[in-house]
């Protein structure tokens, strides 16, 4: 089915992370047809163009010209043009340039319209065998590893599966933090070179994980999404927060009065706060 080209219109066409044939009919409807395609690199999608013997304009729109090239656009857009904005791989917009084009256009009210496809994160999602019902897209972890750690320990009693982006030269202390962090004994999948030829999906601890990596420097090699499985809640544990603010407490009054204040604010066993308070003294 052809796809009509509306003037005055940003399509968001998403374009593959490494397989070619994971382009839609659409994008190449769209990036044959629009007036204009905004490239992250320009040089980069004319070899995805070539490939599909796509002839069209490009201009450039990354992160360094991105403020000053939304006013052209929309302008561009104003006037009646259609416009494709695509990144170097996968969904724009996503670890990607482009939020902030998409938020001038549509505070200008121009037409935006996504031509979705391929995106590694959900590819990554889809295949790690992690709950899916409720995640969280964490883009890249700071490539320091204090910074790092403090993202990480932020997140430790998330619930939802997390996602990051990873660069395959951190990965092995990414990993590291992950156990100092939240332990040996959390679940984490590493999705490698997704669609491309050493396509490699890992499961298991996060230990075995920087073992694995540690044995194997071939695993380093190429593009990866990191996942991790979201906290579980032992409905006999007391939870941090409980923990937080008995320690708090602690500071300030007797052992039994801090249990049965704690106990009294989260309706929880006051008995089941005693050996928390003795060791927290201790
Ligand atoms: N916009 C892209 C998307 O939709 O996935 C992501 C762009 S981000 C700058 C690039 C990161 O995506 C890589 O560093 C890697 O973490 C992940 N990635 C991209 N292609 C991948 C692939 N084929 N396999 C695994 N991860 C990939």
């Amino acid at each position: 089915m052809q796809t009509n080209i509306e003037s005055g219109t940003l399509y968001i066409v998403a374009t593959p992370i490494g397989n070619l044939g994971d382009i839609t009919q659409r994008a190449l409807d769209v990036l044959s047809q629009v007036d204009i395609i905004a490239c992250e690199d320009t040089r980069h999608t004319q070899k995805l163009l070539s490939a599909f013997s796509i002839q069209n304009k490009t201009i450039s729109m990354h992160d360094h010209n991105e403020r000053q090239r939304q006013d052209y656009i929309a302008t561009l857009l104003k006037d009646g043009k259609s416009i494709a904005l695509v990144s170097d791989a996968g969904t724009p917009l996503i670890s990607d340039p482009g939020f902030h084009l998409v938020r001038h256009c549509r505070q200008e009210g121009l037409k935006v319209s996504p031509i979705p496809g391929a995106c590694a994160a959900i590819s990554a999602l889809c295949s790690a065998g992690l709950p899916t019902d409720r995640f969280s897209f964490e883009g890249f972890l700071p490539s320091k590893s204090g910074a790092r750690q403090a993202t990480l320990s932020a997140l430790a009693y998330e619930e939802r599966t997390m996602i990051f982006y990873d660069a395959p030269r951190r990965a092995i202390d990414t990993v590291k933090d992950i156990v100092e962090v939240l332990g040996g004994e959390r679940y984490v999948v590493l999705a490698r070179e997704l669609t491309k030829t050493f396509e490699t999906i890992y499961s298991d601890t996060a230990e075995n994980l920087l073992d694995w990596l540690s044995k194997d420097p071939n695993q380093l090699k190429g593009e990866m999404v990191l996942m991790i499985e979201g906290h579980k809640i032992d409905p006999n544990a007391i939870s941090p927060k409980v923990v937080d603010t008995l320690k708090l407490l602690l500071k300030e009054i007797k052992p039994k009065t801090a249990c049965a204040i704690t106990a009294d604010i989260y309706g929880v066993k006051k008995n089941a706060l005693y050996d928390i308070a003795l060791s927290l003294k201790s």
